[in-house]
Protein backbone atom coordinates (compact mmCIF):
# COMPACT_ATOMS: atom_id res chain seq x y z
CA UNK A 1 0.00 0.00 0.00
CA UNK A 2 1.63 3.47 -0.67
CA UNK A 3 1.92 5.67 1.80
CA UNK A 4 -0.19 8.45 1.08
CA UNK A 5 -3.44 5.26 0.13
CA UNK A 6 -2.77 4.57 3.81
CA UNK A 7 -5.58 5.92 6.63
CA UNK A 8 -3.09 7.09 8.91
CA UNK A 9 0.62 5.95 9.71
CA UNK A 10 3.83 7.14 11.65
CA UNK A 11 6.52 7.72 10.36
CA UNK A 12 9.75 7.32 12.29
CA UNK A 13 12.92 9.22 11.39
CA UNK A 14 15.25 6.90 12.38
CA UNK A 15 18.48 9.44 11.19
CA UNK A 16 16.59 11.88 13.41
CA UNK A 17 16.64 9.32 16.34
CA UNK A 18 20.47 8.73 15.66
CA UNK A 19 21.71 12.34 15.55
CA UNK A 20 19.70 12.56 18.51
CA UNK A 21 21.73 9.52 20.54
CA UNK A 22 24.90 11.65 19.53
CA UNK A 23 23.93 14.83 20.69
CA UNK A 24 23.28 13.58 24.16
CA UNK A 25 26.27 11.81 23.87
CA UNK A 26 27.99 14.65 23.44
CA UNK A 27 25.92 16.19 26.58
CA UNK A 28 27.41 13.44 28.67
CA UNK A 29 30.49 12.55 26.94
CA UNK A 30 32.36 10.93 30.03
CA UNK A 31 29.30 8.12 30.29
CA UNK A 32 27.77 5.43 28.22
CA UNK A 33 24.63 5.81 27.05
CA UNK A 34 21.35 3.37 27.50
CA UNK A 35 18.49 3.83 24.94
CA UNK A 36 15.36 3.40 26.69
CA UNK A 37 12.94 1.65 24.54
CA UNK A 38 10.27 0.76 26.90
CA UNK A 39 6.74 0.87 25.98
CA UNK A 40 7.43 -0.20 22.27
CA UNK A 41 10.44 2.82 22.00
CA UNK A 42 7.76 5.14 23.69
CA UNK A 43 5.33 4.72 20.74
CA UNK A 44 7.85 4.54 18.42
CA UNK A 45 9.15 0.77 17.71
CA UNK A 46 11.48 -0.75 19.91
CA UNK A 47 13.43 -3.03 17.57
CA UNK A 48 14.37 -1.12 15.09
CA UNK A 49 14.34 2.17 17.79
CA UNK A 50 17.27 -0.10 19.42
CA UNK A 51 19.53 -0.78 16.59
CA UNK A 52 19.77 2.79 15.16
CA UNK A 53 20.77 3.62 18.54
CA UNK A 54 22.59 1.19 18.90
CA UNK A 55 24.30 2.39 15.45
CA UNK A 56 24.80 5.84 17.01
CA UNK A 57 26.73 4.28 20.01
CA UNK A 58 24.30 3.51 23.01
CA UNK A 59 26.44 0.82 24.22
CA UNK A 60 23.04 -0.29 26.69
CA UNK A 61 20.00 -0.36 25.85
CA UNK A 62 17.28 -0.48 28.53
CA UNK A 63 13.46 -1.64 28.86
CA UNK A 64 10.98 -1.65 31.84
CA UNK A 65 9.74 -5.20 31.36
CA UNK A 66 11.77 -8.02 30.77
CA UNK A 67 9.27 -9.21 28.51
CA UNK A 68 10.31 -6.04 26.10
CA UNK A 69 13.74 -7.17 27.04
CA UNK A 70 13.32 -10.75 25.54
CA UNK A 71 11.63 -9.80 22.95
CA UNK A 72 14.72 -7.45 21.70
CA UNK A 73 16.90 -10.67 22.51
CA UNK A 74 14.55 -12.56 20.01
CA UNK A 75 15.00 -10.04 17.06
CA UNK A 76 18.74 -10.08 17.62
CA UNK A 77 19.68 -7.30 20.06
CA UNK A 78 23.35 -8.83 21.47
CA UNK A 79 24.49 -5.74 23.51
CA UNK A 80 24.17 -5.04 26.99
CA UNK A 81 20.46 -5.28 28.10
CA UNK A 82 19.45 -4.18 30.95
CA UNK A 83 14.92 -4.51 32.33
CA UNK A 84 14.25 -3.15 35.82
CA UNK A 85 10.27 -4.07 36.90
CA UNK A 86 9.96 -7.63 37.86
CA UNK A 87 7.31 -9.22 40.04
CA UNK A 88 7.76 -12.47 41.67
CA UNK A 89 7.48 -15.36 39.42
CA UNK A 90 8.80 -13.19 36.30
CA UNK A 91 10.94 -14.86 33.43
CA UNK A 92 14.24 -14.53 35.48
CA UNK A 93 15.66 -17.87 34.18
CA UNK A 94 15.07 -16.45 30.00
CA UNK A 95 16.16 -13.35 31.32
CA UNK A 96 20.15 -14.74 32.89
CA UNK A 97 20.05 -17.03 30.23
CA UNK A 98 19.54 -14.28 27.71
CA UNK A 99 22.34 -12.44 28.86
CA UNK A 100 19.93 -9.34 30.45
CA UNK A 101 21.38 -7.17 33.63
CA UNK A 102 18.45 -7.80 36.08
CA UNK A 103 17.31 -4.86 38.22
CA UNK A 104 17.32 -6.19 41.77
CA UNK A 105 14.81 -3.88 44.50
CA UNK A 106 14.79 -6.30 47.38
CA UNK A 107 15.47 -9.48 48.81
CA UNK A 108 12.48 -11.30 47.33
CA UNK A 109 14.35 -10.70 43.79
CA UNK A 110 17.66 -11.61 44.82
CA UNK A 111 16.46 -14.88 46.13
CA UNK A 112 14.20 -15.20 42.35
CA UNK A 113 17.44 -14.34 40.48
CA UNK A 114 19.41 -16.25 42.36
CA UNK A 115 17.71 -19.79 42.34
CA UNK A 116 17.42 -19.07 38.43
CA UNK A 117 20.99 -18.79 38.25
CA UNK A 118 21.45 -22.14 39.74
CA UNK A 119 19.03 -23.52 37.75
CA UNK A 120 20.66 -22.51 34.72
CA UNK A 121 23.87 -22.96 35.67
CA UNK A 122 24.95 -19.50 35.02
CA UNK A 123 25.71 -15.97 36.84
CA UNK A 124 23.29 -13.49 37.47
CA UNK A 125 24.05 -10.15 35.87
CA UNK A 126 22.05 -7.77 38.77
CA UNK A 127 22.06 -4.62 39.42
CA UNK A 128 20.88 -2.95 42.69
CA UNK A 129 18.17 -0.47 42.90
CA UNK A 130 18.05 2.09 44.98
CA UNK A 131 15.30 4.61 46.06
CA UNK A 132 16.92 7.83 46.59
CA UNK A 133 13.86 9.40 47.09
CA UNK A 134 11.70 8.81 44.42
CA UNK A 135 9.64 6.39 46.28
CA UNK A 136 8.49 4.49 43.62
CA UNK A 137 10.18 0.96 42.86
CA UNK A 138 14.26 0.73 44.65
CA UNK A 139 15.35 -0.89 48.18
CA UNK A 140 14.70 1.95 50.61
CA UNK A 141 17.44 3.52 52.61
CA UNK A 142 17.03 1.22 55.89
CA UNK A 143 17.07 -1.75 53.95
CA UNK A 144 20.11 -1.44 51.93
CA UNK A 145 22.80 -3.31 54.50
CA UNK A 146 20.65 -6.49 54.24
CA UNK A 147 19.92 -6.95 50.67
CA UNK A 148 24.24 -5.45 50.08
CA UNK A 149 24.95 -8.02 52.73
CA UNK A 150 22.55 -10.62 50.75
CA UNK A 151 24.08 -9.29 47.47
CA UNK A 152 27.78 -9.86 48.75
CA UNK A 153 27.25 -13.66 49.84
CA UNK A 154 25.20 -14.50 46.27
CA UNK A 155 28.50 -13.02 44.88
CA UNK A 156 30.48 -15.27 46.92
CA UNK A 157 28.63 -18.17 45.91
CA UNK A 158 29.04 -17.23 42.17
CA UNK A 159 25.05 -16.80 41.56
CA UNK A 160 25.15 -13.44 40.88
CA UNK A 161 27.49 -10.73 40.11
CA UNK A 162 26.97 -7.06 41.33
CA UNK A 163 27.08 -4.67 37.59
CA UNK A 164 25.80 -1.63 38.52
CA UNK A 165 23.68 0.44 41.60
CA UNK A 166 21.44 2.52 40.06
CA UNK A 167 18.53 4.99 40.92
CA UNK A 168 15.82 7.09 39.08
CA UNK A 169 15.52 10.89 39.76
CA UNK A 170 11.83 12.18 40.56
CA UNK A 171 12.05 15.95 39.80
CA UNK A 172 15.01 16.62 37.22
CA UNK A 173 12.80 18.26 34.70
CA UNK A 174 12.50 21.10 37.46
CA UNK A 175 16.08 21.75 37.57
CA UNK A 176 17.11 23.42 41.27
CA UNK A 177 14.44 21.16 42.91
CA UNK A 178 15.81 20.62 46.18
CA UNK A 179 15.15 16.79 45.83
CA UNK A 180 17.59 16.80 42.88
CA UNK A 181 20.53 17.59 45.31
CA UNK A 182 18.87 15.40 48.30
CA UNK A 183 18.49 12.21 45.94
CA UNK A 184 22.16 12.89 44.43
CA UNK A 185 24.02 12.70 48.04
CA UNK A 186 21.90 9.65 48.83
CA UNK A 187 23.19 7.98 45.87
CA UNK A 188 26.62 8.64 46.48
CA UNK A 189 25.99 7.29 50.07
CA UNK A 190 24.70 3.77 48.49
CA UNK A 191 27.47 3.43 46.03
CA UNK A 192 30.02 4.11 48.50
CA UNK A 193 28.61 1.80 51.48
CA UNK A 194 27.99 -0.94 48.96
CA UNK A 195 31.85 -0.25 47.56
CA UNK A 196 33.26 -0.81 51.12
CA UNK A 197 31.31 -3.69 51.66
CA UNK A 198 33.23 -5.03 48.54
CA UNK A 199 30.75 -4.45 45.23
CA UNK A 200 32.43 -3.65 42.65
CA UNK A 201 29.87 -2.34 39.78
CA UNK A 202 30.76 -1.51 36.25
CA UNK A 203 28.06 0.97 36.44
CA UNK A 204 26.67 3.57 38.32
CA UNK A 205 24.07 5.47 36.89
CA UNK A 206 20.61 7.70 37.97
CA UNK A 207 20.09 10.39 35.17
CA UNK A 208 17.41 10.22 32.28
CA UNK A 209 17.04 12.64 29.83
CA UNK A 210 16.29 16.42 32.01
CA UNK A 211 19.06 15.06 34.35
CA UNK A 212 21.50 14.41 31.07
CA UNK A 213 20.50 17.57 29.29
CA UNK A 214 21.11 19.97 33.05
CA UNK A 215 22.81 17.89 35.22
CA UNK A 216 26.40 16.76 34.41
CA UNK A 217 27.17 15.89 37.91
CA UNK A 218 24.60 13.46 37.83
CA UNK A 219 25.96 11.32 35.12
CA UNK A 220 28.38 9.13 36.72
CA UNK A 221 29.10 5.95 34.28
CA UNK A 222 25.90 6.43 32.10
CA UNK A 223 23.07 7.95 31.33
CA UNK A 224 19.20 6.51 30.70
CA UNK A 225 17.76 8.64 28.15
CA UNK A 226 13.98 8.01 26.60
CA UNK A 227 12.39 10.96 25.89
CA UNK A 228 15.14 13.02 24.56
CA UNK A 229 16.39 9.94 22.17
CA UNK A 230 12.90 10.47 20.59
CA UNK A 231 13.41 14.21 19.89
CA UNK A 232 10.79 15.42 22.33
CA UNK A 233 11.85 18.16 24.99
CA UNK A 234 11.30 16.30 28.69
CA UNK A 235 9.60 19.43 29.73
CA UNK A 236 8.88 23.04 27.93
CA UNK A 237 10.33 24.94 30.93
CA UNK A 238 13.90 23.48 29.26
CA UNK A 239 13.37 24.66 26.00
CA UNK A 240 12.09 23.20 22.88
CA UNK A 241 13.48 20.34 20.87
CA UNK A 242 15.56 22.65 19.26
CA UNK A 243 16.59 24.64 21.71
CA UNK A 244 18.36 21.47 23.26
CA UNK A 245 19.37 20.59 19.92
CA UNK A 246 17.34 17.59 19.20
CA UNK A 247 14.76 16.77 16.36
CA UNK A 248 11.57 15.07 16.78
CA UNK A 249 11.77 11.25 15.59
CA UNK A 250 7.40 11.27 14.84
CA UNK A 251 5.29 12.07 12.70
CA UNK A 252 1.20 11.32 13.09
CA UNK A 253 -0.36 12.15 10.19
CA UNK A 254 -3.45 10.69 8.79
CA UNK A 255 -5.82 11.03 4.96
CA UNK A 256 -9.33 12.37 5.14
CA UNK A 257 -11.26 10.01 4.26
CA UNK A 258 -14.48 12.66 3.25
CA UNK A 259 -15.01 16.07 2.93
CA UNK A 260 -18.43 17.46 2.65
CA UNK A 261 -20.49 20.66 2.89
CA UNK A 262 -22.86 21.38 5.21
CA UNK A 263 -25.10 23.69 6.08
CA UNK A 264 -25.20 25.96 9.62
CA UNK A 265 -26.95 24.16 12.70
CA UNK A 266 -25.52 20.67 11.88
CA UNK A 267 -24.66 18.87 14.97
CA UNK A 268 -21.04 16.93 14.96
CA UNK A 269 -20.06 14.15 16.66
CA UNK A 270 -21.29 12.37 19.66
CA UNK A 271 -23.40 14.61 21.90
CA UNK A 272 -23.46 17.40 19.47
CA UNK A 273 -20.70 19.40 21.36
CA UNK A 274 -19.86 21.03 18.21
CA UNK A 275 -22.34 22.52 16.03
CA UNK A 276 -21.80 24.58 13.12
CA UNK A 277 -21.95 28.08 13.32
CA UNK A 278 -23.17 28.49 9.47
CA UNK A 279 -22.62 26.77 6.01
CA UNK A 280 -19.30 25.43 6.51
CA UNK A 281 -16.89 22.02 4.75
CA UNK A 282 -16.58 19.55 6.90
CA UNK A 283 -13.30 17.31 6.44
CA UNK A 284 -13.44 13.56 8.74
CA UNK A 285 -9.79 12.54 9.68
CA UNK A 286 -10.20 8.61 10.17
CA UNK A 287 -8.16 8.10 13.49
CA UNK A 288 -9.45 8.45 17.31
CA UNK A 289 -9.28 6.88 20.81
CA UNK A 290 -8.64 3.74 19.55
CA UNK A 291 -5.36 4.74 17.43
CA UNK A 292 -4.05 6.23 20.58
CA UNK A 293 -5.63 10.26 20.20
CA UNK A 294 -6.61 11.06 23.78
CA UNK A 295 -10.24 11.88 23.56
CA UNK A 296 -9.35 15.26 25.64
CA UNK A 297 -8.58 16.26 22.16
CA UNK A 298 -12.50 16.85 21.76
CA UNK A 299 -13.11 20.16 20.56
CA UNK A 300 -9.41 20.56 21.45
CA UNK A 301 -6.08 19.06 19.45
CA UNK A 302 -4.13 20.67 16.72
CA UNK A 303 -4.24 19.22 12.95
CA UNK A 304 -2.87 21.22 10.13
CA UNK A 305 -4.45 20.38 6.68
CA UNK A 306 -4.22 22.22 3.65
CA UNK A 307 -1.32 24.50 5.28
CA UNK A 308 -3.61 26.05 8.06
CA UNK A 309 -4.47 24.78 11.75
CA UNK A 310 -7.14 23.67 12.75
CA UNK A 311 -8.87 22.17 15.69
CA UNK A 312 -10.82 18.92 16.25
CA UNK A 313 -14.57 19.74 15.95
CA UNK A 314 -16.87 18.09 18.94
CA UNK A 315 -15.55 14.83 20.00
CA UNK A 316 -12.49 12.61 19.27
CA UNK A 317 -14.77 9.23 18.46
CA UNK A 318 -12.89 5.72 18.63
CA UNK A 319 -11.89 5.34 14.72
CA UNK A 320 -12.14 9.44 13.67
CA UNK A 321 -12.94 12.89 14.36
CA UNK A 322 -14.17 15.83 12.26
CA UNK A 323 -12.48 19.19 11.89
CA UNK A 324 -14.25 22.30 10.33
CA UNK A 325 -12.61 23.85 7.05
CA UNK A 326 -15.23 27.00 6.91
CA UNK A 327 -14.68 28.26 3.86
CA UNK A 328 -11.75 26.36 2.66
CA UNK A 329 -11.79 23.22 1.05
CA UNK A 330 -10.43 19.59 0.36
CA UNK A 331 -10.35 16.88 -1.10
CA UNK A 332 -10.89 13.21 0.47
CA UNK A 333 -7.09 11.74 0.46
CA UNK A 334 -5.29 15.00 1.60
CA UNK A 335 -2.97 15.08 4.01
CA UNK A 336 -4.32 15.58 7.57
CA UNK A 337 -1.13 16.10 9.92
CA UNK A 338 -1.59 15.74 13.73
CA UNK A 339 2.09 16.45 14.92
CA UNK A 340 5.58 16.33 13.78
CA UNK A 341 8.44 17.96 14.00
CA UNK A 342 6.79 21.31 13.43
CA UNK A 343 9.11 22.70 10.57
CA UNK A 344 6.30 21.93 8.02
CA UNK A 345 4.23 24.17 10.26
CA UNK A 346 2.34 21.14 11.91
CA UNK A 347 1.60 20.85 15.74
CA UNK A 348 4.14 19.43 17.79
CA UNK A 349 3.67 15.93 19.92
CA UNK A 350 4.30 19.25 22.93
CA UNK A 351 1.23 20.77 20.98
CA UNK A 352 -1.09 18.26 21.67
CA UNK A 353 0.34 17.76 25.21
CA UNK A 354 -0.57 21.30 25.98
CA UNK A 355 -4.19 20.86 24.04
CA UNK A 356 -5.01 17.94 26.02
CA UNK A 357 -3.46 18.38 29.17
CA UNK A 358 -0.95 15.53 29.62
CA UNK A 359 2.49 15.42 28.92
CA UNK A 360 4.08 14.52 25.20
CA UNK A 361 5.68 11.17 27.09
CA UNK A 362 2.22 10.19 27.06
CA UNK A 363 1.35 11.37 23.54
CA UNK A 364 3.68 9.70 21.56
CA UNK A 365 3.56 6.77 23.86
CA UNK A 366 -0.55 5.88 23.33
CA UNK A 367 0.10 5.89 19.43
CA UNK A 368 -1.40 2.29 19.24
CA UNK A 369 -0.09 -0.86 17.22
CA UNK A 370 -3.50 0.29 14.71
CA UNK A 371 -1.07 2.94 13.53
CA UNK A 372 1.62 1.22 10.63
CA UNK A 373 5.35 2.80 11.58
CA UNK A 374 6.95 3.78 8.75
CA UNK A 375 10.36 3.72 9.00
CA UNK A 376 12.72 6.43 6.96
N1 LIG B 1 15.09 5.21 33.62
C1 LIG B 1 13.94 4.73 34.13
C2 LIG B 1 13.99 3.80 35.28
C3 LIG B 1 12.72 5.13 33.61
O1 LIG B 1 11.57 4.64 34.11
C4 LIG B 1 12.71 6.05 32.52
C5 LIG B 1 11.44 6.52 31.98
O2 LIG B 1 10.52 6.88 32.62
C6 LIG B 1 13.92 6.50 32.02
C7 LIG B 1 15.10 6.07 32.59
C8 LIG B 1 13.98 7.48 30.88
O3 LIG B 1 13.41 8.71 31.25
P1 LIG B 1 13.33 9.88 30.18
O4 LIG B 1 12.33 9.44 29.16
O5 LIG B 1 12.87 11.07 30.96
O6 LIG B 1 14.68 10.01 29.63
Amino acid sequence: MSETAMRVRAQIDLAALRANVRALRARAPRSQLMAVVKANGYGHGAIRCARAARQAGAGWVGTALPQEALALRAAGDRGRLMCWLWTPGGPWREAVEADIDCSVSGLWALEEVSAAARAAGRTARIQLKIDTGLGRNGCAPGDWERLIAAARAAEDAGTVRVTGIWSHFACADEPGHPSIQAQLAVFRDAVSYAERQGIRPEVRHIANSPATLTLPESHFDLVRTGIAMYGISPDPVLGSPADLGLRPVMTLSATLASVKRVPGGHGVSYGHRYVTPGETTLALVPVGYADGIPRSGSGAGPVLIGGKWRTVAGRVAMDQFVVDLGGDSAEPGDEAVLFGPGDRGEPTAEDWARATGTIAYEVVTRISDRVPRVYV
